[in-house]
């Protein structure tokens, strides 16, 4: 049975599926893939997650190809990753194949939740591990579960690819120069809540942060990765503070293929001066271009898109992701898992 949804208006919210599925760690080891279609958690209320932040996630996408098959981009660079960030909050790492097999397993288990090919929308996978184990002390959990649901999101761009302004916003930090921004815990996220309503209060879709250091070099931009074309390279920031965007190291290659120079390093505030096109991104939307950046402390406008419309690196780059995610062109790398 086909559901019957208005596949392009999709919010990326949650829409109930029919399954998730589950895998508890105990006693030193996984248990058994569970498959269940209660969309509930119960907890202990000294559960280490709840009083301690012990809670790591992923997110990544499958598509309905041109050719019917369906394809899920770059899975095992997300379980890879899921493994670093279970490492940096003392969790226990799932194994690769674990979190292989369930992502396939939750969305074979939805196909009827998987969009149409063309309507612009994709099924979200969002992998979670929390820490289950009663504690009040400080201290990392004993057993934990690893969780992953799926659910239809609608186009990122629901008036088409199209720029956003960005603003600089001194007073807060995401995370510290040290801590846990290259890995993807739900801490760094409530961390950035208030900063987000502020910059969204005043017009500006997304705060494009500094490093927490020295304030000096452009760092993460929101939930996700920031790059800009300065003299007709792309530039992203090197920081340890920054999550290390799959689609960002995607992109990278691309450029690299389209003969466009790629360099990782610090940028400073003032070069954005100099950036002709400039982009947050991330699997959500790929890339959302940047219109202007304006440094909010002393009032500065950098505009980059200087006609307001994306430019041709953003667009090529936007489009040959999306070709590769969809099956539309061939997939050098090996990135998608055909199921
Ligand atoms: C998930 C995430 C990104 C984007 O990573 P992708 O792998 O490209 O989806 C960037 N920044 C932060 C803080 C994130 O949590």
């Amino acid at each position: 049975m086909k559901e019957d949804i208005d596949w392009a208006h999709l919010p990326f919210g949650y829409y109930p599926t029919d399954y998730n599925v589950r895998c508890t760690y105990r006693d030193g080891k996984w248990g058994e893939i569970e498959v269940t279609q209660s969309d509930k958690v119960e907890l202990h209320m000294a559960a280490t997650c709840l009083h301690y932040g012990q809670e790591i996630f992923e997110g990544l996408k499958a598509f309905r190809g041109r050719d019917g098959k369906v394809r899920i981009f770059r899975l095992e660079e997300n379980a890879r990753r899921m493994q670093d960030s279970a490492r940096g909050l003392l969790m226990e790492p799932i194994p690769e194949e674990l979190f292989k097999e369930m992502c396939i397993k939750a969305v074979q288990l939805n196909e009827r939740f998987i969009p149409p090919y063309g309507s612009g929308a994709s099924l979200y996978i969002r992998p979670l591990e929390i820490g289950i184990s009663p504690s009040v002390g400080v201290r990392s959990a004993s057993e934990y579960i690893f969780i992953i649901l799926v659910t239809p999101v609608g186009p990122y761009f629901k008036t088409g690819f199209g720029c956003t302004d960005i603003c600089i916003m001194r007073q807060y930090d995401r995370v510290a120069p040290r801590g846990t921004g290259r890995y993807k815990c739900g801490g760094n996220y409530a961390a950035s809540l208030v900063a987000g309503e502020h910059a969204h209060e005043l017009g500006y879709s997304a705060v494009l942060y500094l490093d927490p250091k020295e304030k000096k070099y452009l760092d993460e931009c929101g939930p996700a990765n920031f790059f800009a074309i300065i003299d007709g390279k792309y530039v992203t920031p090197k920081s340890d503070s920054i999550l290390p965007s799959i689609t960002n190291r995607s992109l990278m290659q691309l450029a690299r293929d389209m003969g466009i120079e790629v360099e990782e390093r610090h940028i400073s505030v003032d070069e954005l001066e100099r950036a002709t096109e400039a982009g947050a991104c991330g699997t959500a939307a790929v890339i959302s271009p940047v219109g202007s950046v304006v440094d909010l402390d002393n009032d500065h406008r950098y505009v980059i898109a200087k006609d307001g419309k994306p430019g041709p690196v953003c667009t090529a780059l936007y489009e040959r992701l999306n070709a590769i995610r969809l099956g539309e062109c061939e997939d050098t790398y090996g990135w998608n898992t055909v199921l």
